[in-house]
């Protein structure tokens, strides 16, 4: 008789997004004809730009002419997408890595996921608190926890690092040993940015303790302040402790195109392997599980870190921030205390009057008829918070915002 992987069993119900949906449709069974505002979801909603989009549009003709057309590509993805990803690195950030150190992929969600698979079963996880979903889960999955705590709202056998108004929703490094450590900055949910004082802590950690980082960029196009971190590289030695995984669909918009990268550099060692066998275990790895991302999307990708697809994905990501201004300087006019929204296209907003988020939530369903995302669905730590999403065209996020002020009375 088959089995199921039961570590898959031990994963508490998908809880948050499915609640969300339910709690929206039984709100407007209750209410026909009513106007839902969203601002719960972390989807782009702008259109693909020109420059992107005329490449992918070539490279289609190319593809439906014999002479030209092109089936399977490596399977680490085109040279010419890895070569572009290596000098904007240099270019922008200052930081030397070789393209063979790049992966591409169909997006990072499923690389953060599957990053675990190449490390032991036993090694022990750290993660942010809140944190998104994914780092957590395909480690439960993976077989490092016993199983969720429902007195704690966490998994046994996980390492918590709480990112509370204390610590400016900055968490320091455990202060115990553990082999995995996620971060992901600028943050999904709060909004934190991280400077390299605070990134060097980490670094300085991993290579302490032999541990290594798996640092998820996907929003490093939004930071526009002096002295934030773009990439861990920009930290020295993080070259021998970390991965970071980055994206092409918060900057353009690719969320349904599906294009994103892993960078493992070769001088990660780790506790049983020489430098370079953490890279070829994932190659090895993408090579079996994947068979390269669309050829389609990679030439859009190629276009995006053009000067010019730079400059169309820094409007596009403006549009965002200019969003996330409204929201966040409206939150705060009707006294409610926000965090993020700057270099972040998250708003993080405490609930007023000591609700809860699941309350708050309700609230802002129930009178002002906007959707939001309850913090504590990230974690522990995200109890007495709710995400404020900027992803949204700009007359409906107005619109919302102007209704949460007129109703936060009611
Ligand atoms: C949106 C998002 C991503 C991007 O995922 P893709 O699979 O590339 O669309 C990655 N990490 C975080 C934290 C995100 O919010």
């Amino acid at each position: 008789m088959a089995k199921v992987n039961e570590d898959f069993l031990k994963l508490a119900g998908g809880y948050l997004f499915p609640e969300i949906a339910r709690r929206t449709r039984a709100w407007q069974e209750k209410n026909p004809g009513e106007k839902v505002l969203r601002l719960g979801i972390g989807n782009t909603t702008e259109a693909l730009t020109p420059y992107i989009t005329s490449e992918m549009h070539r490279k289609i003709d190319l593809l439906s002419d014999r002479s030209t057309y092109t089936g399977y590509g490596d399977e680490q993805g085109d040279t010419p997408l890895r070569v572009a990803l290596s000098e904007m690195y240099r270019r922008e950030y200052g930081v030397e890595l070789a393209p063979e150190e790049f992966f591409v992929s169909d997006g990072a969600k499923a690389d953060a996921a599957n990053i675990q698979q190449i490390f032991s079963s036993d090694s022990i996880v750290a993660v942010q608190d809140p944190a998104y979903p994914v780092y957590v889960d395909s480690n439960v999955a993976g077989g490092r926890s016993l199983g969720f705590d429902e007195e704690s709202l966490s998994y046994k056998g996980l390492v918590y690092m709480p990112s509370n108004e204390s610590n400016g929703f900055v968490c320091t490094p455990p202060e115990t040993h553990v082999d995995l450590i996620y971060l992901c900055f600028p943050n999904n949910p709060t909004g934190a940015v991280a400077t390299k004082e605070q990134l060097k802590a980490f670094v300085d950690y991993a290579i302490r303790e032999n541990a290594v980082i798996i640092y998820d960029a996907a929003y490093s196009d939004y930071i526009r302040e002096e002295g934030y971190v773009h990439t861990i590289y920009e930290v020295e030695g993080a070259e021998k402790v970390a991965i970071e995984i980055n994206s092409f669909s918060k900057n353009a918009g690719f969320t349904g195109v599906r294009l994103g990268w892993t960078i493992v550099p070769f001088g990660i060692a780790s506790d049983n392997a020489p430098e370079g066998t953490v890279h070829r275990l994932w190659n090895r790895r993408q090579c079996t599980y994947f068979n390269g991302a669309s050829n389609i999307a990679q030439s859009g990708g190629i276009a995006a870190l053009s000067p010019k697809g730079r400059e169309e994905c820094r409007s596009l990501v403006d549009y965002y921030l200019e969003n996330a201004r409204i929201i966040k300087s409206g939150l705060e006019a009707i006294g409610i205390k926000c965090y993020g929204g700057v270099n972040s296209p998250y708003v993080w907003a405490k609930a007023p009057r000591g609700m809860k988020s699941w309350e708050f939530f309700d609230f802002l369903l129930e009178k002002a008829h906007v959707v939001v995302t309850p913090g504590s669905g990230f974690g522990g730590s995200g109890e007495g918070f709710v995400r404020v999403s900027s992803y949204g065209h700009r007359e409906d996020v107005i619109k919302a915002v102007e209704s949460i002020v007129e109703h936060i009375n009611d």
